[in-house]
């Protein structure tokens, strides 16, 4: 099975995701965490997006298909993917829809995690103050919600359009929207 979680920075993907990891044996494949590791390895990759990432916005898109595609197969392999962060644009969706077709797989589920803007601006402050993630200052926070609305919600219709979508609260606690989640793929 391949599943997208879908949802603003800060949303609960990255939390969920890895649950489903544990319970599923599911790959989790996070662009965010590839990248962090490339920056933290100082990779020529990691170099070349550091500043872009801290500023909140979004890498080119022929950088992030590349990450997912040198995993894709592994993943399938495994028993599918969790797709977090990943697509964020049209391109990086129909990029995501051909890989996945020439491995004979598909996206078989889009589950969209909606928070109001009060309610991840609280999390993200805090997840500032305990982990100091570069780019959740409030500056960068508010690019990554401004690259979000513009380039990654014009996907909601993509997925809508394909039957594929879900929507689920993700304002409650990490029990219940995991709750809903397991509903959403059952
Ligand atoms: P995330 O951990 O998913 O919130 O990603 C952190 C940052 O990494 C984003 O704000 C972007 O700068 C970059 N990034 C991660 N995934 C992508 C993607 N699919 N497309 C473009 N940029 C990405």
């Amino acid at each position: 099975m391949n599943l997208i979680l879908f949802g603003p920075p800060a949303a609960g993907k990255g939390t969920q995701a890895a649950r489903l990891v544990r319970e599923r044996g599911m790959v989790q494949l996070s662009t965010g965490d590839m990248l962090r590791a490339a920056i933290a390895s100082g990779s020529e990759l990691g170099q070349k997006c550091q500043a872009i990432m801290a500023r909140g916005e979004l890498i080119a898109d022929d950088i992030v298909i590349a990450l997912i595609e040198d995993k894709l197969k592994a993943a399938e392999d495994a028993g599918g993917a969790i797709f977090d962060g990943f697509p964020r644009t049209v391109a990086q969706a129909e990029a995501l829809d051909a890989m996945l077709a020439a491995l004979g797989e598909k996206i078989d589920a889009v589950v969209r995690l909606k928070v109001d803007d009060t309610a991840l601006l609280e999390r993200v402050s805090k997840r500032y103050a305990e982990q100091g993630r570069p780019d959740d200052n409030p500056e960068s926070f508010k690019v990554r919600l401004e690259a979000y609305n513009r380039n990654t919600a014009p996907l909601l219709p993509y997925y809508a359009e394909q039957g594929k979508l879900t929507e689920i609260d993700g304002m409650g606690t990490i029990e219940a929207v995991a709750t809903a989640l397991d509903a959403a793929l059952a």
